[in-house]
């Protein structure tokens, strides 16, 4: 199944479970994206057009993280004690090599990375959680780990965590209503899918 019909699947979700939580228009507009984006997120695993979408551009990220290397050098010289100096240092200039050696198909191992450290530097543990998530799809191999049961838990929790950010009643079934019809829309008794889901990795590779 492509991206467009996921994305209309995840929406119709989030749009069913804003009016089971009679929610506001807005808070339904929200429910409606959220359920969107969360019916494409296991195919992250993919060489498709999603994956195109969500990667920065690669001279951008490579700027990015030369000019995060240096200031993690400048700032650990002007601001820290003598030790945390050093260690600061290393780590700003190691962030400058790996920037050199930056490649098109790291792509999207690097944003996962970039999310990462955006999440940790406004300390939201979701965000952070993203990042990992989006690291782990970018070495896993087609319809495997996000298309599994582990993969529902691990973006049940991120889902979670966004509901307590948002603070808004429903994010969280959105959220996971989305990823889980994905999933359904991607199983092999589907006529028009010629390859199932292997729901229950690590424990199994039977296909659904
Ligand atoms: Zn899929």
């Amino acid at each position: 199944m492509n991206g467009t019909a996921h994305a209309v699947i995840g929406s119709a979700t989030g749009f069913i479970v804003a009016n089971a939580f009679q929610t506001t228009p807005a808070e339904t507009l929200l429910f409606v994206g959220l359920g969107g984006i969360s019916g494409l997120m296991p195919d992250l695993d993919i060489d498709g057009k999603l994956r195109g979408k969500i990667t920065l551009p690669h001279k951008m990220i490579q700027l990015s993280a030369m000019v995060i290397g240096i200031m993690m050098l400048v700032y650990s010289f002007l601001e820290k004690t003598a030790e945390d100096r050093w260690l600061g240092a290393g780590i700003g200039l190691l962030i400058l090599v790996i920037a050199s050696f930056i490649k098109q198909k790291h792509m999207l191992t690097i944003t996962g990375a970039a999310v990462l450290l955006g999440g940790i530097s406004i300390s939201e543990l979701w965000i952070i959680l993203l990042g990992i998530y989006i690291g782990i799809a970018s070495f896993s191999s087609h319809r495997s780990y996000t298309h599994s049961i582990l993969g529902i838990v691990f973006f049940g929790i991120i889902a979670a965590n966004l509901e307590a950010s948002l603070e808004i009643q429903g994010t969280y079934f959105t959220c996971l209503t989305g990823y889980i019809s994905h999933l359904i829309a991607d199983l092999k008794i589907l006529p028009f899918n010629k390859r199932g889901v292997k729901l229950f990795l690590p424990l199994s590779s039977i296909e659904l």
